[in-house]
């Protein structure tokens, strides 16, 4: 059994194709949605709601949003141990495979896993390595928005048609073009700003409230600036909902209020709705189709539920957008569905999925100007960006000079005509024969696979030698036998047993609202203790009826506060 995961920067989710469609399985709390949240208390690791809580009691200890950071060696310090993005990563997908195993019966080996179709070439293979960490063999890497436009495509479809996905997350906006035709999926183009979401919209509100208030941010403590962001988080879902919104909060010892219509709202936010035309039309321009060559526009990701970017699409798109799958699921579907393209399921037999190369793949080369001079450091492409994959593609060079004893070939990939702008993802150094004879030249052959593996070959024409080099393990990624050393230390790590952890979720939210609360806080110790003793009786109908009480106590005081 193939599993599909959206593994999120806020929350993630699995799911599987049971051959009818796709099904998402809930965690222990029963949520489908699981904060991607690690939190270390001794040797014991918390995953999901109960490490969110821990956010705020044990901030040193717990680990959020680590999905940005994927791919590089940065290292999250957890209490006295340290963790690479991956490892927290491979955290969040044992957890994710425990609830799909509890709902199952049975032992998952494989899955199918969402990365944002920007996702470098060591992004990517940061998430196959947390795969590997998680004892798991990665089938595929696909990316979010082709899994949207599947989950779409392939349920409300008869197999015909072009889908523009638009993805906006919290921190990234995501555009892709899908055609589908005789069951055969096409990615025609993704285009995207990976500075582009949700939280840009929160900042644009969190200005006006500052100018209008005669409130300095920068002067406000940091409990407060959370506190503040906190509740325009809720104002910002609020004006999705019914339109205005009112804000009253205690900051610097007076009371605020604050409001605004969501016509100002949309004023404020006209630069972003500006900045998201761009990628739209740049997907449009790289598939060479106009808006009216689109036959369905798929919203997705938290941010889509804000009101003026269905507005928006409609406007540049001349159709009204769909969003009837949940925006937060529409992904976790697709990668079950391309889990059930991969196992063959049954009513998916017809279906053929097809990618493409997200960014251009390249090499550096030198630039003569009309004086002869060679002016080295600029970018050569070998694959164009949207290219579907798999792909083999081929460029002539020569060296610069007679007397060149190597010739070294730098591998990049990037939009940007200096080559130093682009990623560097290797090198190859080839010795060159003065006297090998030919025409001087080599040939530079990329071979892109469908997982975003890229095999790099270098032909000597003149003599006839291959020179190659496979991009397996990018600068600073894990090698076999740094994956085998990590995967003994997380494996001594211990978890909570699956059917504890509502409890120990409780009691984390129950210590942070402590925290965050003065008031009411002996009526909190008093529930925290009565429950802790009730843990000790071992008595599970009591404990579930008490957890239900002291559930619905803390609800009754953080909606009061
Ligand atoms: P995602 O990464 O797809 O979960 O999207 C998260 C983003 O969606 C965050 O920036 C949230 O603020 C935003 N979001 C979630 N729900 C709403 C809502 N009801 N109205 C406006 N934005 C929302």
């Amino acid at each position: 059994m193939i599993v599909g995961i959206d593994l999120g920067t806020t929350h993630s989710l699995i799911g599987v194709h049971d051959g009818q469609g796709g099904r998402l399985f809930t965690n222990a709390y029963g949520d489908l949605l699981t904060p991607s949240v690690v939190s270390l208390d001794g040797d014991t690791v918390l995953v999901g709601r109960a490490a969110r809580e821990r956010l705020v009691t044990h901030p040193h200890l717990t680990a959020a949003t680590f999905k940005r950071v994927m791919g590089s060696d940065h290292e999250v310090k957890l209490g006295e141990r340290r963790f690479r993005p991956e490892e927290l990563s491979a955290l969040v997908l044992r957890s994710l495979l425990a609830d799909a195993e509890a709902a199952l019966g049975i032992r998952i080996e494989e899955a199918v896993i969402s990365v944002p179709a920007y996702f470098s070439d060591a992004q990517r293979k940061a998430t196959r390595t947390a795969g590997e960490l998680a004892g798991i063999r990665v089938e595929r890497l696909i990316n979010e928005p082709t899994a949207a436009a599947l989950a779409y495509g392939l349920r409300d479809r008869e197999g015909e048609g072009r889908i523009l996905v638009l993805d906006l997350g919290g921190g990234t906006f995501d555009v892709s073009i899908l055609e589908l035709f005789d069951g055969v999926v096409e990615v025609h183009a993704s285009a995207g700003d990976t500075f582009l979401g949700g939280e840009d919209f929160l900042e644009v509100l969190l200005q006006a409230f500052a100018a209008d208030s005669g409130t300095d941010l920068k002067q406000l403590p940091a409990g407060e600036l959370a506190r503040l962001r906190q509740q325009m988080e809720a104002f910002k879902h609020g004006l999705s909902g019914n339109g205005d919104s009112t804000l009253q909060i205690a900051l610097l010892g007076t009371t605020v209020q604050w409001s605004c219509t969501a016509e100002r709202f949309e004023t404020l936010a006209a630069p972003l709705l500006q900045r998201m035309r761009l990628p739209i039309e740049r997907a449009l321009r790289d598939a060479r189709l106009g808006p009216g060559d689109i036959d369905d526009v798929v919203l997705v990701g938290g941010a889509v539920r804000m009101s003026m970017v269905g507005r928006l699409a409609t406007r540049l798109l001349g159709r009204l957008p769909l969003r009837h799958i949940h925006p937060d699921q529409a992904i976790a579907l697709g990668t079950t569905l391309a889990a059930g393209l991969k196992q063959r399921a049954i009513d998916l037999e017809e279906v053929v999925l097809t990618d493409v190369c997200p960014y251009t793949l390249g090499i550096d080369i030198s630039r003569v100007d009309e004086r002869g001079r060679y002016h080295p450091g600029y970018f050569l492409p070998v694959i164009p960006r949207n290219s579907v994959v798999p792909i083999s593609r081929e460029q002539s060079i020569s060296p610069v000079s007679d007397k060149q004893k190597v010739l070294s070939v730098g591998i990049f990939q990037g939009e940007h005509p200096v080559v130093e702008r682009n990623i560097a993802l290797g090198r190859l150094d080839i010795p060159v024969d003065p006297a090998r004879g030919g025409d001087g030249s080599f040939r530079v052959r990329f071979t892109y696979d469908v997982d975003g593996l890229l095999q790099v070959e270098i032909t000597d024409t003149g003599s006839g030698r291959k020179h190659d080099l496979v991009l397996q393990r990018s600068e600073g990624a894990l090698d076999a036998e740094q994956i085998q050393e990590r995967l003994a230390a997380l494996q001594a790590l211990k978890v909570h047993p699956r059917e504890h952890l509502p409890n120990v979720a409780l009691m984390a939210r129950a210590e942070r609202v402590y925290a965050e609360y003065i008031d009411n806080r002996d009526h909190v110790q008093a529930w925290l203790a009565h429950f802790r003793s009730t843990l000790e009786s071992q008595d599970a109908a009591r404990i579930a009826e008490q957890r239900e009480a002291f559930t619905a106590a803390l609800d009754a005081l953080e909606t009061d506060a």
